[in-house]
């Protein structure tokens, strides 16, 4: 089936994609820039419910001897400007992680709906 070949290939697209994203990701948190989601806990909560949770809240980890200590930076409003560039870089590559594995999981959703109703 074509349609089968075309959305296999879409799915390797994205998962390759997803892949390097993750990889420059990575490079940035070598460079000691992390994103944080936190679950704040609360059953109502929609944000941590549905989604990843509160933030992106944006830390820096600065040696201090020996000791490596993970400083919060807050929101990318109140970042220092040096530091802006590698932050809007590690937001873009999030923000495109969180859309890819949107894409992947509605994929999925709809293969499952489709198999169940070809079985019933
Ligand atoms: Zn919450």
């Amino acid at each position: 089936m074509k349609e089968l070949k075309e959305l296999e290939s879409l799915v390797k697209k994205l998962n390759n994609k997803a892949r390097i994203l993750k990889k420059e990701k990575e490079e940035l948190s070598r460079q000691g820039f992390t994103i944080r989601y936190v679950k704040c806990g609360k059953e109502t909560c929609r944000k941590c419910k549905e989604g990843r949770g509160h933030g992106p809240y944006i830390y820096k980890s600065v040696r201090e001897g020996e000791r490596v200590k993970s400083v919060y930076l807050g929101k990318l409003t109140d970042v220092k400007e040096i530091d802006k560039q590698a932050i809007d870089a590690l937001k873009r590559i999030d923000e495109e992680i969180q859309s890819i594995e949107q894409k992947l999981n509605n994929i999925k959703t709809v293969i499952n709906i489709l198999i169940k109703d070809i079985r019933h």
